[in-house]
């Protein structure tokens, strides 16, 4: 979008404070978000902020002041939302050095790129699963609308075993090592655990993220053995209920991700070497996974790259990354839950839509992994009341892209035009 329309539309909406904006969005075809068709030739109504009507037609407003969006020749649904990122960084071989060399200033501003690239990519809510603290700040400074970029629920800082994954001092010298513990989100024992919990909670977080096996990224040797018992991962997750908080756990490894699912985790991450047993045990707990599988192709192309990632890296990647989509396959087939992930930050934010490509090449149909970003994440969020569909009484988050996906889902690739809360973004 230009700069000179921008100001127009920030104009249009300080102009209109008092007044009830109302806007007719007339759409070639419209995907709901709830049905399984894509509906000819309809309007959306939307008053201030809110879906307020979904009709048939294209509905000429009898107020004046009313305002027209034309997507006739668009194909139009709900704002997509991307339940597993990384906003405060993206992966590249300076990403390690990085962690010396940035304040947690550089680290923000640099991620304002990363939330507006979310953003016009038509995703207008994600999950983002863990860093430094950055991420709350961000969540903050879009919502008061300082930053332009998706609405964010974060699980702030990840919670590990030390050593683990997202242990923070893994691989430093051993002078600088030192031993974080709960408050920095590194546990041992169930009372560390309900520690780290609640302090995620003082810090910000709207849900927890723990990383139940080892994983690709970390300076560790180990990418998929558990890193949490029994009695840890009962007292994260029952603790965080009481704050009214989901959980995600990252997971490769079997023995791991069937822990984490007997112990009640919302969503399994990743979720690479899962067997059929874990995929039942899913299916009776009502877990879903969040599949990745965009992480996956990014970490096992990049892996063949010269000192793209640390020698100990390379071979975790090339075991874990191919897995990702073949395990969905299976996953999907066997009817576990899925909602929409792509570990963005570990691959390039702003190509969130290639996992739709993904998807339906592991044989998911193009309007089931459109429902797994909207209606099915809404739900994972607890936030299904509000959002993930268009439907009277919704938050207005819409998008469009120029095609019918369910004939060709590449155009996913190409949003043109973005709303979300009642504003437009990019059209
Ligand atoms: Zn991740």
């Amino acid at each position: 979008m230009k700069v000179s329309t921008l100001i127009f539309l920030i104009g249009i909406l300080f102009c209109n404070v008092g007044f009830a904006q109302i806007t007719y969005m007339h759409c070639g075809g419209l995907i709901d978000g709830v049905s399984d068709d894509v509906k000819q030739e309809m309007t959306v109504i939307i008053e201030n902020k809110i879906i307020k009507s979904v009709q048939s037609g294209y509905i000429t407003p009898r107020d004046a002041n009313a305002v027209i969006i034309d997507l006739k020749d668009e194909v139009v649904m709900p704002g997509l939302m991307d339940m597993h990122v990384h906003i405060e960084h993206e992966s590249s071989p300076k990403r390690y050095e990085e962690g010396f060399r940035l304040n947690k200033a550089d680290v923000a501003l640099k991620a304002t790129s990363y939330c507006r690239k979310t953003l016009m990519a038509g995703f207008t809510t994600v999950r983002d699963l863990g860093g430094t603290g950055v991420n709350v700040s961000l969540q903050k400074a879009i919502a008061l609308g300082y930053v332009v970029g998706p609405r964010i629920y974060t699980a702030e800082k990840s919670i590990a075993t030390t050593g683990g994954h997202a242990d923070p001092s893994n691989g430093l010298r051993s002078d600088l090592m030192g031993d974080p513990g709960p408050k920095e989100g590194v546990i041992n024992s169930p009372e560390d655990a309900k520690k780290a919990v609640r302090q995620r909670y003082k810090n910000g977080a709207d849900c927890i993220k723990i990383t139940a096996t080892g994983g690709v990224l970390s300076v560790a040797k180990d990418g998929q053995g558990p890193q949490f018992q029994m009695d840890e991962l009962e007292a994260i997750i029952s603790t965080a209920k009481d704050y009214g908080m989901t959980t995600a756990a990252h997971a490769h490894g079997a023995e791991g991700m069937k822990r984490a699912v007997m112990a009640g985790i919302s969503s399994i991450e990743h979720g690479t070497f899962m067997t059929p047993e874990i995929m039942e045990l899913m299916k009776e707990k009502g877990t879903y996974l969040v599949p990745t599988i965009a992480a996956g192709k990014f970490v096992a192309e990049k892996a063949t790259v010269k000192d793209f990632y640390p020698e100990v890296v390379v071979p975790k990647a090339l075991a874990v990354g191919p897995q990702i989509q073949s395990t969905f396959a299976a996953a999907y087939k066997a009817g576990v839950k899925i909602a929409f992930g792509t570990d963005s930050g570990v691959s390039i934010h702003g190509e969130n839509a290639k996992e739709f490509i993904y998807m339906t090449e592991a044989g998911m149909p193009a309007m089931e992994a459109i429902q797994s970003a909207t209606m099915a994440a809404a739900t994972l969020l607890n936030i299904d009341d509000e959002l993930g569909s268009i439907e009277a009484g919704k938050k207005a988050d819409i998008v469009a892209v120029k095609e019918d996906p369910t004939k060709n889902i590449e155009t996913m690739l190409d949003v043109i035009f973005v709303m979300k809360d009642g504003t437009v973004f990019k059209q």
